[in-house]
């Protein structure tokens, strides 16, 4: 079969890629391991920034998040509500297929069940080798993953990796309901990461996140926050994967004739771990980079990627390491300044960039004086709160 680009996976990068390369009248065959719809851990939350990029996923939406609730071992909960969306429900399984199917519809072609083994340049291309075939082309995308054949096979040194774990959880009816329209994030039970509440229209998404050199046992983790929420895991299977962190020394194309996308390129927020929005984005730039042509795919797709997010990923990475190494006294300055969590909330669903909010965390510190970052690592439960409650979320009734 002779086609102009390869991709190697069909997630949410691979598919974006393969659906607007096809819509622009370029060949493109879509290789992935697995038969669809096919299961990945993941939370399935999808922030509104998704909205932006033109894709009608309204028919597997399953619930619409408009409160926040964040958490942290022994503190009282901060509670937030919007009047606009903070996120989409999705499972993935029917999301990402919701994807692939679309590409297909605008006449890309997709081989399922096949496992690519290895790829490498040649003369005027790239040749990627499946466990069903050897197929060539001039272009090669990579959306295949952080530990993927496309990253291995170009020997690219591995992004920093987070791990994250998941599990879903039938909660008896009253229990589900009530966390209908609400997710729960809960900082500094877990070394450098969080742990989640996130409701689907008939289970709930719970898991953890965090740093692989700080983690011993993520289950652990899980069961102990599960715990904490009065929320039975039972014999639920619990699935895990890593999460890789941008890594800036990398550039996201290793050559002009082979890009990589979402996870395989570490297209992850380190903050928040949020990968989806970044892999479908930057399947739809690779797109873009290949189909103007010319010599420069490389320099250009890098370009774009840095002005869409990746300078912005780097105020994440920042604020990630103030928040993960100092959970408590982040949290308490967010419940002590709730201005401060409408700011967050602005970043989390694409209002704000992750530079402007910094700059507003640090012109409020000069304007409030060192002391008040004092103050609030002296912060007592007793104070007075507005908007908050004591942690040990209930599950029923509460709305
Ligand atoms: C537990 C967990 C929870 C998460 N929760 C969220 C969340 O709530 N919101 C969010 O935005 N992000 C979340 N993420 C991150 C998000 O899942 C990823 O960033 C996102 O899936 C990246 O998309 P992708 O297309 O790059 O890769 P993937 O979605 O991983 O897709 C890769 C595709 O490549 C295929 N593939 C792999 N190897 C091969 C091979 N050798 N040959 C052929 N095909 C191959 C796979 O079958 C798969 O279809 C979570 C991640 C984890 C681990």
């Amino acid at each position: 079969m002779n086609v102009d680009v390869i991709v190697a996976g069909g997630g949410p990068g691979g598919a974006a890629a393969a659906a607007q390369l096809a819509q622009a009248g370029v060949a493109v065959l879509v290789l992935d391991k697995a038969h669809f719809p096919r299961q990945k851990a993941c939370g399935g939350c999808l922030s509104p920034k998704v909205l932006s990029l033109g894709l009608d996923f309204g028919g597997v939406v399953e619930d619409v998040i408009e409160e926040a609730v964040f958490a942290a071992p022994g503190e009282a909960a901060i509670r937030y509500r919007s009047h606009t969306p903070l996120a989409y429900m999705v499972r993935r399984e029917r999301f990402d297929q919701f994807l692939l199917s679309r590409a297909e519809e605008m006449g890309a072609h997709v081989r399922y069940g096949h496992r690519v083994l290895q790829a490498r340049e040649i003369s005027g291309g790239v040749e990627v080798v499946s466990d069903r075939g050897t197929f060539r082309a001039p272009v090669l995308i990579g959306g295949d993953g952080a530990l993927g054949a496309t990253v291995r096979s170009f020997r690219r040194p591995p992004s920093r990796i987070a791990l994250a774990m998941d599990a879903r959880l039938v909660a008896a009816d009253g229990a589900h309901a009530a966390w209908r329209g609400k997710v729960l994030i809960d900082f500094g039970g877990v070394p450098f990461g969080y742990a989640w509440i996130f409701p689907t229209a008939c289970d709930l998404s719970t898991g953890v996140l965090g740093a692989k050199k700080k983690v011993r046992r993520l289950p652990g983790y899980l069961d102990r926050f599960l715990d904490r929420q009065g929320v039975q895991r039972g014999s639920t299977k619990v699935t895990g994967w890593p999460i890789p962190y941008p890594a800036w020394s990398l550039r996201p194309a290793i050559s002009p004739r082979v890009l990589l996308v979402g996870d395989a390129a570490g297209f992850v927020d380190p903050l928040t771990g949020e990968g989806i929005y970044y892999a479908l984005r930057s399947g739809l730039i690779a797109a873009q980079a290949i189909a103007e042509g010319g010599s420069g795919v490389a320099d250009r797709y890098q370009q774009l990627i840095w002005d869409a997010f990746q300078q912005d990923l780097r105020g994440a990475a920042i604020l990630a390491a103030l928040i993960h190494r100092a959970p408590e006294v982040s949290f308490r300055a967010l419940r002590r300044h709730p201005r401060a969590i409408e700011a967050f909330a602005a970043v989390l669903v694409g209002r704000l960039s992750y530079a402007a909010f910094l700059r507003k965390v640090v012109r409020g510190v000069f304007a409030a004086g060192w002391h008040s970052l004092v103050q609030v690592g002296r912060w007592r439960d007793e104070d007075r709160v507005v908007g908050t409650q004591r942690s040990g979320l209930r599950t029923e009734g509460e709305h």
